[in-house]
């Protein structure tokens, strides 16, 4: 394993989109293009299903090793308008849509949702379903929580509107590695939420993980993993920590690059926590997911139907999403479009009546195929090539590209089948490198992407 880990561990996307975000080339994507895209999405699937993604970002303190578009403060009155200009993003989607909207899921993502008051989160979700309510066997709601500042207030109003899901952000219990990474928070705490959370009914909660972390030692994710099981969450997430400084800013600078585990104990920290969680009765969902039997992710990903957009794995199969707020990211399956990355960009450019896109990209044919087949392996690792595309040719470089990978015993190729065997999942970043047409003639940058392993 040693040596594979040597010769694989370089850098490479995490393939949240494909193309990915560095190769995207519409840098004036107009609203007009961007609303064309939704709706040839509409007229191709013949669906108005779409989830919907609001991003909250303002935290209340730094956390450094955080690769998320935030703002930190303390000051409140910040809620306000910047829910007003989500609402009014949303309202211009529902006016230059062709179609009425059905939203499938809507997830809070941060920064830290919990930032804002249970008064506020209840007044958006009921401004954007116009409803005191919505029945969650029809729509997945769900949010990530802060244990240190999620209070019962949130959880009940959430929970009272149709919220079933929650993720607590947990990294560490490691005193050394909170200390490293600036954000203390005790496992009383954490269990106070989780045990809340369950009373009030929440029927899935996940707990995030991250490996790789500042100063954090074998010892740490041991002791991290058995406080987690401890409590029980149906699903786990077990992000590798991505250090690049360079472009996240000052954030991840908190901590010397000699703090961080090397990749071979980076690895075996993994390894450590996936067979604890293994033994106690977790999957392994796609990439860094974990989740109990009875969970709908693991059932999703028993019967082929996981799914996976920018919010993360997913059950609810929609083709399009719609990402609102500062820096979000929509996806309209035949193309992309982001956010300003802002909070006064953001504001400014809806004061204006205009949608807040500062980039995005529209897919070729041969993109969107390709998508498809990297969306397989991250959900399924497995995919299979088309037989009717044009792009045979393609299929076949790919093969060859996949040679390394066969030899070494980590992926298959069985006629038009690829598959990533047990011993591959590590390295499914890699094999989905092999796919992407962009990193042909594009030497892989350190600065870029963060490490495969
Ligand atoms: S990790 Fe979460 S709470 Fe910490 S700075 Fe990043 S977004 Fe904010």
């Amino acid at each position: 394993m040693e040596q594979l880990i040597k010769k694989y561990n370089v850098p490479g996307p995490r393939y949240t989109s494909y193309p990915t975000v560095p190769f995207w080339k519409n840098n004036q994507l107009s609203e007009n293009k961007w609303i064309e895209s939704i709706n040839t999405n509409y007229n191709f699937f013949q669906s108005s299903d779409v989830s919907v993604y609001i991003h909250l970002p303002f935290c209340e303190s730094l956390c450094t090793f955080c690769g998320c578009h935030k703002r930190i403060t303390k000051n409140h009155s910040v809620e306000t308008p910047y829910l007003e200009a989500v609402l009014k993003e949303w309202s211009l989607y529902l006016e230059k849509l062709p179609f009425q909207p059905t939203i499938k899921e809507l997830h809070f993502g941060g920064g830290t949702p919990t930032f804002f008051s249970a008064q506020n989160l209840r007044t958006l979700v009921e401004e954007i379903f116009q409803a005191k309510s919505i029945d969650p066997a029809s729509v997945e709601l769900s949010f990530e929580a802060h244990p240190n500042n999620t209070s019962s207030e949130q959880l009940i109003e959430l929970y009272n509107f149709g919220f079933r899901r929650l993720s607590l952000g947990i990294q560490d219990y490691s005193p050394i590695v909170q200390q490293a990474i600036h954000r203390i928070q005790s496992f009383e705490q954490v269990k106070k939420v989780h045990d809340e959370a369950r009373k009030i009914g929440y029927t899935s909660i996940s707990h995030d993980l991250v490996f790789g972390l500042p100063k954090q030692t074998l010892e740490a994710i041991i002791d991290t993993v058995n406080k987690t099981l401890e409590l029980k969450p149906d699903r786990i997430s077990l992000y590798s920590y991505a250090h690049v400084p360079w472009i996240k800013g000052n954030g991840q600078r908190g901590f010397d690059e000699n703090d961080l585990p090397q990749s071979e104990v980076k690895r075996a920290l993994y390894e450590k926590a996936k067979q604890m969680l293994e033994i106690n009765g977790y999957k392994e969902i796609g990439m860094d997911h974990f989740a109990l039997d009875h969970d709908d992710l693991a059932k999703a990903f028993q019967e082929k139907k996981l799914h996976r957009n920018f919010m993360g794995y997913t059950t609810k199969a929609t083709s399009s999403m719609i990402g609102l707020g500062m820096s979000a990211i929509s996806d309209s399956w035949f193309g992309f479009a982001q956010n300003d990355k802002t909070v006064e960009g953001y504001i400014a450019l809806l004061e204006e009546n205009k949608l807040p896109i500062f980039r995005g990209h529209l897919l070729s044919d041969l993109e969107v195929e390709i998508r498809g087949y990297i969306l397989d392996l991250m959900c399924h690792f497995e995919t299979e090539f088309s037989t009717s595309s044009n792009y045979q040719p393609i299929h076949e470089e790919i093969k060859e590209k996949l040679s390394d990978l066969i030899n070494d015993g980590l992926v298959e190729v069985q006629g038009a089948k690829v598959i990533v065997t047990e011993k591959g999942i590590p390295f499914v970043r890699n094999c989905c490198m092999a796919f992407d047409q962009d990193l042909k003639n594009h030497p892989i940058s350190e600065r870029l992407f963060s490490k495969t392993i």
